[in-house]
C-alpha cells in the first residue's frame, strides 16, 4: 500500500496481446483488449503515481505444465507453427467453431499465461498490491483440451504457481460461464477455494457448476457454485454474492485473492443471458476490493460486446487503483470508437413478475448453499 492507503496497482499489457486472434467472425476479438487500453489511456489512468505498467512475458513449459500436459503444450506449439500433427486438431479440442487453430496461438496463449505469472511474481515479491492481467481469465481450458475459446488456462496456472510458493488462494469467478477448468484443477484440494457465480449450466455453456458440485476428497467443501437463472439483474446478483462470497472468503482466510472478471454477465452481451449493468459490475469490483487480502491478482475473462468490455474493465482498474473517472468518455476515445458514457444510461427492462420469479429461485439456491457450507 502507498502511504495514502491506495493500492500499488499493476496493469499487465503489451500490443502483442491483440495482434493475433481466432479471426473471422469469432466472438473473442482481440480488439476488446486494444480498446480497453485505449480507454484507460484516454482517462490517463496509467499516469497515477501508484500505477505500474508492465509487459507480460512468455510462460515457460515448466510453468504451463503446472496445469497442462506436455503433449498438449507440444501440440499447441506445432499447430501454432502451421504443422498439422494428424489427429491432434480434434483430439486436443481444436477445430472450426469455438477453438479454430490460428498461426501464433502458442505465443499469444503463452503471453497471456505469462502475464498472470508476472503478476503473481510481483505480488509475492511485494512489488505491487494488485495486478490486473486483463488478457487472461481463460477459465475453460482443460489439462489437454482447448475449450470455450480458451487454450492455456492462465488462472489455473497462476494459482498452481502461487500454491507452490506456499500461498493459500481463493479464486472467485464472476464470468457468465462456469469456471469449469479452474474448478477441475483444484477439485480435490483444500489449499484453493474456488467460487464461481454463473448463468445456470442448464441454460449455458459449459453446462456444469451446480450447487451440489462441492469438491472431492480433501477438497470437499472447497468448490462452490452459485448458478443463476437467465435475466438475473444487478440487485439479485449482488444479493447472492453478498450472502455467499464474503463469509466463505473470510472463513478461508486466503493469502491471495484471484478473481476472474468476465463481463459477459452484462445485459448487452451477445453470448449469455444475464442482465447486469456496469453499475453492478462496479459494485462487484468494490466488493473484491473490500475482501482482498494484501495480494490480489485479477484476470480478465469473457465479454463479447465491444462497447461494454472497455468500459467495465476501465471501471475495474479504477477500483483497483483508487481512481474515479468522469462519466463522459474522453473525446480522443469517442472519436475513434464511439460511446458517450462510462456507465450504462439504460437498464434492462425485466418485468416485475420475472424478477420476482428469479429472486425466488435464487433464494432457494442461497438457502441450499448456506446449509451445505454451514454459513
Ligand atoms: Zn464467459
Amino acid at each position: 500500500m502507498e502511504p495514502d492507503g491506495l493500492r500499488r496497482a499493476c496493469f499487465i499489457s503489451s500490443p502483442a496481446l491483440w495482434r493475433r486472434g481466432f479471426g473471422g467472425k469469432h466472438p473473442l476479438k482481440p480488439e476488446r483488449l486494444a480498446r480497453t487500453v485505449a480507454l484507460l489511456e484516454a482517462y490517463q489512468a496509467f499516469a497515477a503515481p501508484n500505477v505500474i505498467r508492465v509487459e507480460p512475458r512468455m510462460a515457460t513449459d515448466e510453468e504451463v505444465t503446472l496445469f497442462h500436459t506436455q503433449d498438449y503444450v507440444d501440440a499447441v506449439r506445432a499447430l501454432s507453427a502451421g504443422e498439422t500433427p494428424g489427429q491432434a486438431v480434434a483430439r486436443y479440442g481444436f477445430g472450426p467453431g469455438d477453438n479454430p487453430v490460428f498461426r501464433g496461438m502458442y505465443e499469444s496463449s503463452g503471453l497471456k499465461s505469462g502475464g498472470g505469472i508476472r503478476g503473481a511474481e510481483m505480488l509475492m515479491a511485494g512489488e505491487c498490491d494488485v495486478a490486473f492481467n486483463f488478457s487472461g481469465g481463460l477459465h475453460h481450458a482443460h489439462p489437454s483440451q482447448a475449450s470455450g475459446f480458451c487454450i492455456f488456462n492462465d488462472a489455473a496456472i497462476a494459482i498452481h504457481w502461487l500454491v507452490r510458493e506456499g500461498a493459500r488462494v481463493v479464486y472467485v469467478d464472476i464470468d457468465a460461464h462456469h469456471g469449469d477448468g479452474v474448478q477441475e484443477a483444484f477439485y480435490d484440494s483444500d489449499r484453493v477455494l474456488t467460487i464461481s457465480l454463473h448463468q445456470d449450466g442448464n441454460t449455458l455453456f459449459p453446462g456444469s457448476g451446480f450447487v451440489n458440485d462441492m469438491g472431492v476428497g480433501a477438497g470437499k467443501g472447497y468448490s462452490v457454485n452459485v448458478p443463476l437463472p437467465p435475466y438475473t439483474d444487478d440487485e439479485t446478483y449482488l444479493w447472492a454474492f453478498d450472502q455467499i462470497v464474503p463469509p466463505l472468503v473470510r472463513r478461508f482466510s486466503p493469502d491471495v485473492l484471484v478473481s476472474q472478471l468476465g463481463v459477459d454477465t452484462h445485459y448487452g452481451d451477445p453470448l449469455a443471458n444475464l442482465a447486469l449493468t456496469t453499475r453492478g459490475h462496479q459494485a462487484l469490483y468494490a466488493a473484491f476490493s473490500e475482501l482482498a487480502p494484501a495480494r490480489w491478482l485479477a484476470c480478465g475473462g469473457g465479454g463479447y460486446n465491444l462497447d461494454v468490455v472497455p468500459r467495465s474493465w476501465t471501471l475495474a482498474f479504477g477500483v483497483m487503483s483508487g481512481q474515479t473517472f468522469p462519466d463522459e468518455i474522453p473525446a480522443s476515445y469517442r472519436e475513434q470508437y464511439g460511446g458517450h458514457w462510462l456507465h450504462d444510461r439504460e437498464v434492462p427492462s425485466i418485468s416485475e413478475a420475472v424478477r420476482s420469479r428469479i429472486r425466488h429461485r435464487v433464494e432457494e439456491t442461497i438457502r441450499a448453499l448456506q446449509k451445505q457450507y454451514d454459513l
